[in-house]
């Protein structure tokens, strides 16, 4: 960012400012501030909540609801050093001991107290932090940039005359005529899918409670009676979500009692069902171990190997072909080198290394290999067991079933404090965490043909890499195996089945596996986020665009199956996250990033490095083309810049 890309008076807007928002902003000013005394930037930032933490870090949420993010590694800063850096949440909770940060509830300040690194913070405690980093960043930031906020929801944006762009807000405050327009929407809002709108119209005919697919802390469950059987479908974090809503948050109680969680009810719980097609709820996350932040140098999915598997299968690549045998033996890597020290200590360890790198993931010779040096099959890396913890199994009842999910929690709780330098199970989890940007950058924009996208990622992948990596942290864990002692969840098990009885007017859940599963209830909870598709969009903003061909859904490609397969993601540029309308054109001056490109970028989320960059590129193109004064010099520069995010983007 040295060289001068844009001169003169720009004026951008920033829709949403959640997470993503607040770091467009900042790189917004950083661009400002790497062309101060040439560039004039003002920012408008439209958001109908506190900005920073917008809707989803809402400081008002019920502060039992946790991040499942380590303090340490929750930020909303770029790495330093620079004016426009700033904390983790960690250090900003050093920061409030200390006396350092005014203004805030005193809920805060008892909580920052116990802040530890590996600290999963409410939700609401997060926000508190992001509401103060925005704050911070628009103070940092007054010499390079102009900021204001505008409390309000944008609902269109249309094309002047001169090029420039109206962007309608809601709440009084009307038009804002702009240079460029970035989208930081992130969870925008959308319509029912068809089968939550049959099960909402069956609700609302029979007089039923359906919640759908949506953000936990919103839903409204206070017709819930005390008893009522309540079936929850989905054990993700959503799930967890929930039960704490009708449990803590109705004044039940947890107590250790002899070195356990002991649940005590206040009486106004429902009886919960829930269930799913793996049967078990995410186990805890790995990070959340003492040792779970360590950095991890990866041995054979390297961003070398990455670049070469996309430049020798443009269009064409095959995840399942092409990226797993090399994750799959990064893996089996770590997975192995850990329970070799574990079982033969150091001696010999080079052998081993040395032909394990040989050898091609699931020849026969790893097999063989790997037969050798751990001969029984407990020693050994199994990803089915790993994935589908109850396998093919059947139970005779939902009680065989619960015990059966408690013993594989208490094994990985065990495991998650060993942490990953003694428990190969923990170390694999969290070299997948860390694996999972070069994934994304296996497979973003492009990187994989749209059937292995749908087949391999939508359908396998993000399911199987969610249950092993996204887990909630180990309070979570315990306190849900104290609630399954107590009665007050019940599990229906594997491959549950949720349907509406139109005999019995009511919800029902059954496993396919396990006997005497059948439950009936007049609630059903949907336990799980809705996604961002572009095509269901309702947020006025995305469905009048959609509507007037000024973006479309983004398909990706496939030589084989051609146009491809389409994805509700945002369609935009490789590079600098233009959005592309119907007819296939890229609008210069309107960008989109974060959440809603989750089908281009791969649904992994991506590292704060890449985050930075592409923000950094969107800063670059969007000052530029608004001020009209791209010169050849800053062309060039803005090619670096965008050569710089393309090969992020490709590895
Ligand atoms: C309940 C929940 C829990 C999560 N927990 C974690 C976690 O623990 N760790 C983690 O890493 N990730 C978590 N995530 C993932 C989450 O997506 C990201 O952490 C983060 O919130 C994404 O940031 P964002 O700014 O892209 O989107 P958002 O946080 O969704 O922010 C987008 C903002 O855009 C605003 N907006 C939308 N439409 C308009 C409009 N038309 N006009 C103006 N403003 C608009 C919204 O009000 C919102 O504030 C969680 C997500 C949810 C929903």
């Amino acid at each position: 960012m040295s060289a001068t890309l844009a001169r003169g008076r720009v004026r951008v807007a920033v829709v949403g400012a959640g997470p993503k928002g607040t770091m467009m902003v900042n790189r917004l000013c950083a661009f400002a501030a790497s062309n101060a005394g040439a560039l004039d930037l003002e920012i408008d930032v439209v958001e109908p909540f506190v900005p920073g933490a917008g809707r989803v870090w809402r400081v008002d949420q019920a502060w039992s609801l946790l991040m499942n993010t380590a303090a340490a590694e929750a930020t909303v800063f770029p790495p330093g050093p620079s004016d426009l850096t700033g904390p983790s949440v960690h250090d900003w909770a050093v920061m409030v001991r200390e006396g350092l940060v005014d203004g805030l509830p005193s809920r805060c300040r008892e909580f920052a107290a116990a802040v530890e690194p590996q600290t999963a913070v409410p939700r609401a405690f997060y926000g508190a932090y992001l509401e103060w980093a925005f704050r911070f960043l628009v103070r940092q930031a007054r010499e390079a940039a102009r900021i204001r906020v505008h409390r309000g929801s944008a609902v269109s944006v249309t094309d002047l005359s001169n090029g420039r762009q109206r962007l309608l807000v809601d709440n009084g405050i009307g038009a804002l005529d702009v240079d460029a327009v970035v989208l930081t929407q992130g969870h925008y809002a959308v319509g029912l899918g068809s089968p939550e709108r049959v099960k909402a119209s069956a609700a609302q005919e029979l007089g039923l409670i359906y919640i759908p697919p949506m953000c936990a802390a919103e839903a409204d469950l206070s017709g819930i009676a005390a008893g009522a059987p309540v079936i929850l479908n989905g054990l993700g974090l959503s799930f967890y979500d929930y039960v704490t809503l009708l449990t803590t948050e109705r004044g039940g109680r947890f107590r250790l009692d002899a070195g356990r969680l002991r649940y005590e009810p206040s009486g106004t719980e429902p009886v919960i069902y829930a269930g799913s097609e793996r049967g078990v709820p995410y186990p805890v996350r790995a990070d959340f171990s003492p040792t779970g932040d360590q950095p991890y140098v990866p041995r054979f999915l390297t961003k070398a190997a990455v670049t070469a598997l996309r430049e020798s299968t443009p269009g064409v690549g095959d995840f399942k072909r092409d990226v797993w045998p090399l994750l799959a033996k990064e893996l089996g890597w770590t997975f192995y080198t850990v329970q070799y020290a574990r079982l033969h200590g150091t001696g010999g360890f080079e052998a081993f290394s040395a032909r394990y790198a040989a050898a091609s993931w699931d020849s026969s010779r790893m097999r063989d290999l790997i037969a050798e040096f751990f001969p029984q099959p407990w020693m050994r890396w199994d990803w089915d067991r790993h994935t589908r913890p109850a396998a093919d199994r059947r139970f005779r009842d939902p009680a065989e079933f619960g015990d059966f999910a408690t013993e594989y929690h208490r094994s990985v709780l065990d495991e998650a404090a060993a942490g990953v330098t003694r428990s190969p199970h923990r170390a694999v989890t969290a070299a997948l965490r860390r694996l999972r940007e070069l994934v994304r950058l296996a497979v973003c924009h492009h990187g994989i043909a749209g059937s292995s996208y749908r087949r391999d990622i939508e359908n396998w992948f993000d399911g199987l890499s969610k249950f092993l990596v996204w887990g909630p942290p180990p309070v979570r864990v315990e306190e849900l195996l104290a609630l399954l002692d107590a009665g007050v969840v019940r599990l229906t098990g594997p491959r549950t089945r949720v349907a509406f009885d139109r005999d019995t007017a009511a919800f029902t859940a059954e496993s396919a596996v396990v006997d005497q599963s059948r439950v009936t209830a007049d609630v059903l909870i949907d336990a799980r986020l809705p996604s961002t598709d572009v095509r269901n969009a309702t947020d006025p903003l995305v469905a009048s665009m959609l509507a007037a061909g000024d973006c479309r859904a983004h398909v990706i490609s496939d030589a084989a199956a051609p146009p491809g397969y389409p994805v509700g993601s945002l369609d935009v540029t490789e590079n600098v996250f233009t959005l592309v309308r119907s007819d296939g054109r890229a609008h210069p001056r309107r960008f989109a990033y974060g959440v809603p490109l989750r089908g281009i970028l791969g649904p992994f989320g991506t590292a704060l490095p890449a985050v930075v960059e592409h923000c950094d590129a969107i800063a670059a193109t969007a000052c530029a083309t608004g001020t009209g004064t791209v010169t050849a010099s800053s062309g060039e520069a803005m090619t670096r810049l965008a050569g710089t995010t393309r090969q992020v983007g490709h590895g």
